[in-house]
């Protein structure tokens, strides 16, 4: 029998009710420990799946702890396919936290992050991309990340990898009957036909290997940095995009207050604004981080949206910042352009040869929505259907399928250069695993613990 975990999984803080979850094999019987009824002389009479009525009373003093609603679930239709209660109690945290302590002290004991998950996976409710959706669910900057994140849970991610192995299989299948019953001939297969299937499962690794970039985006955000001399209307910039749009402020744990990451939804791009304290104390990133590490931001960017003052001569400060952006993809954007300019446009053009520049005067609120347009112009620009597409989100998948891919590659040069099957047939192999790891088939108890704890405690 699985020991009991138990965990507070609704956030922390004031709020109507939060939720404290048990799975394992004495949950139902931890919850008629602590769980007093106002009829019930056990939970099981309240039938499974029914919300009842009552109190947590700690077993040792009779104290009333919180007044609650319970519900306990039988295996196997469960979240983990275990034995489940959950307990609604009042939200904030003391009465989450007492009750969990009860919990704690008759039997359970604390879920690590992502326990509950885990389970579902091990007892075989989930596939581990499917696991992995339920972590980027949670996460979600904006509807269409959520979307994504919920195809995947679904499964069409699973079915396709699963589709491209069982492509595999029967190639491996082929091959195998080649070699045991060489003079057969039925089952027998040409090296023309085993490269032909070969550079259609190349192909399929490829499409999806191709929406990873997009996909790390939508999980992940559109790593922004805005650039600009002070006064130049960065936080102008920042206010006039954050009043227009749904704005998600997150503080990354384990990092100073310093650096808070904004995201911004430009209409399902999730933009992620990092330093936006930075910028909001009109500080200049330059000055404050240096130019060297201003260069690091810039390259580690998705986007660059560079600011110049029309109103004032070119500074050291701007041609910093010329030099900074090089040849990175950036938006140029001339503001205070209801001021008179004192500059030639075409002098920064010929500096900047090739960039988007747009004209602004972000006071009056010009070119906002022209600048929103050219991040969406950036982002779709290989059109990408959010609602059908499977789209790769994880790094981890990503690694996968790009080890899949090699396997192929040098499976098919195998072909060509008419090795032997059983050699064509290592490097089938290794794809077929390759990919088997997406979904979690044969993957390490290392690799499994360092997917979970990424998850918060109590999912
Ligand atoms: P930051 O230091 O780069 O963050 O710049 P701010 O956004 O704080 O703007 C500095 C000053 O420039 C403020 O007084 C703004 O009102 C002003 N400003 C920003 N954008 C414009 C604009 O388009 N036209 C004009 N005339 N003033 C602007």
């Amino acid at each position: 029998m699985s020991d009991s975990i138990a965990a507070i999984s609704t956030s922390m803080g004031e709020a109507g009710i939060g939720i404290v979850r048990i799975s394992g094999g004495n949950s139902i019987e931890i919850g008629n420990l602590i769980f007093k009824g106002k009829k019930l002389k056990t939970l099981r009479e309240s039938g499974n799946r029914r919300l009842t009525y009552g109190h947590i009373v700690d077993p040792d003093d009779g104290e009333v702890v919180d007044e609650v609603l319970i519900a306990f679930m039988e295996k196997p239709y469960t979240y983990t396919r275990e034995d489940m209660v959950e307990i609604y109690c009042h939200g904030g945290i003391i009465p989450v936290r007492r009750v969990l302590g009860l919990i704690l002290d008759n039997g359970a004991r604390l879920a690590e992050p992502g326990e509950f998950t885990k389970r579902a996976f091990l007892n075989g409710r989930l596939d581990l991309s499917q696991a992995e959706a339920v972590i980027d669910i949670i996460r979600a900057k904006t509807d269409k990340s959520s979307k994504v994140s919920l195809n995947q849970l679904e499964g069409n991610l699973s079915r396709e990898i699963r589709r491209i192995r069982d492509d595999i299989l029967k190639m491996m299948a082929h091959i195998e009957a080649s070699i045991d019953f060489p003079d057969e001939g039925i089952e027998g297969i040409t090296h023309e036909e085993l490269e032909a299937s070969s550079r259609i499962i190349l192909e399929d690794i490829k499409r999806l290997l191709d929406t990873s970039d997009r996909g790390r985006i939508l999980r992940d955000g559109l790593n922004t940095v805005i650039l600009g001399k002070p006064n130049v209307g960065k936080s102008s910039l920042l206010n006039a995009i954050l009043r227009e749009n749904r704005a998600i402020v997150t503080d990354i744990p384990g990092t100073t207050r310093d650096i808070i990451e904004e995201y911004v939804d430009i209409d399902g791009i999730p933009l992620k604004i990092v330093d936006t304290a930075g910028i909001r104390e009109t500080e200049d990133i330059i000055e404050r981080i240096g130019v060297d590490r201003a260069k690091d931001r810039v390259d580690e960017a998705d986007l660059i949206i560079a600011i110049f003052d029309v109103s004032q001569d070119l500074a050291e400060e701007d041609y910093n910042i010329i030099d900074i952006i090089g040849d990175r993809e950036s938006i140029v954007l001339l503001n205070k352009s209801d001021l008179p300019s004192r500059w030639d446009r075409e002098d920064l053009s010929r500096r900047l040869p090739g960039y988007r520049m747009i004209d602004t005067s972000i006071i009056e609120g010009e070119g906002v929505y022209e600048l929103e347009q050219a991040i969406k112009d950036m982002f779709h620009a290989g059109e990408l259907k959010v609602e059908s597409d499977i789209i790769i989100t994880n790094m981890r998948h990503k690694d996968q399928l790009n080890k899949a891919y090699r396997d192929m590659e040098s499976c098919i040069d195998g072909i060509i250069s008419n090795m032997p099957l059983d050699c064509i047939e290592v490097d089938l192999k290794n794809c077929w695993e390759n990919l088997g790891k997406i979904s979690g088939d044969a993957i390490g108890e290392d690799v499994l613990d360092r997917i979970f704890s990424e998850f918060c405690i109590g999912k």
